[in-house]
């Protein structure tokens, strides 16, 4: 999971959302030659749904918020790459600002335009919802909540005329009253935040994922990926050590 990819100096507090473009690169170049395949979220989904075993050293990328950077910065790594990914959109800030983020004391970015998100998916970008306004879905009443998934995901299709298959909980706030929801407004999947391997019999609106952050170097990144992948195989120290 990634934020803004931007060369763009951030303040320090925001330095953990923001990944260069170069130092992306690195990374996908880096998972690459530690054996790691990049898949489609849709293919990984669909394993896990079919509790299938999924191959070893199998990742889907995600961006998260729909910030402009994904069409300007990552887009065109992606594609160098050869490599598919998912960006999550928070639909209310779709042409503004990461107003949520402005609220919380970080700095102002571009959104995505609903022309850019449209570009995106043409060019192979999975698309998928991130709520309306952002919220912590737990502290909502249940139909706000409901509303907030459900409603960005309906501005999404009718932008791009395809189904949107895939959630991702903002702040990865979920309890199992988020996972219900998610599965009855018509998800396939939902994401969180707690890093671990993705577990073939575990719930497909539940999945972990391993936030990256902007200071992540090479040694960094890739300690972390390892951690991640085994954690839940072995007992792991937490990440954050060094
Ligand atoms: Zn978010």
């Amino acid at each position: 999971m990634y934020h803004a990819i931007s060369p763009r100096p951030e303040t320090s507090r925001g330095a953990r959302f923001c990944c260069a473009p170069q130092r992306f690169r690195s990374h996908l170049q880096l998972l690459r030659a530690a054996g790691w395949q990049v898949l489609p979220l849709d293919d990984l989904v669909a394993l896990v749904r079919a509790r299938r075993p999924l191959p070893t050293r199998a990742a889907a990328i995600t961006l998260d918020d729909g910030f402009r950077d994904a069409v300007e910065h990552a887009l065109p790594l992606l594609r160098e790459a050869g490599v598919p990914a998912t960006a999550f959109v928070a639909t209310d800030c779709i042409g503004r600002a990461n107003e949520w983020m402005v609220r919380e004391g970080y700095d102002a970015r571009p959104m995505l335009s609903p022309d850019e998100i449209v570009r995106l998916h043409r060019s192979g970008v999975a698309i998928g919802a991130h709520s309306a306004s952002h919220p912590r879905l737990s502290l909502l009443s249940r139909d706000d909540a409901e509303r907030e998934m459900r409603s960005s995901r309906d501005v999404l299709e009718r932008l791009l005329g395809a189904p949107v298959r895939h959630f991702a909980y903002p702040y990865g706030d979920v309890s199992p009253r988020e996972r219900e929801l998610a599965r009855l407004v018509g998800f396939t999947s939902a994401c969180g935040v707690v890093p671990g391997p993705i577990d073939p019999n575990g719930d497909p609106y539940d999945l972990p994922r391993l936030e990256v952050c902007g200071w992540d170097g090479p040694v960094r990144f890739l300690g972390k990926v390892l951690r991640a992948s085994l954690r839940g195989t072995r007992r792991v120290r937490p990440h954050g050590v060094g």
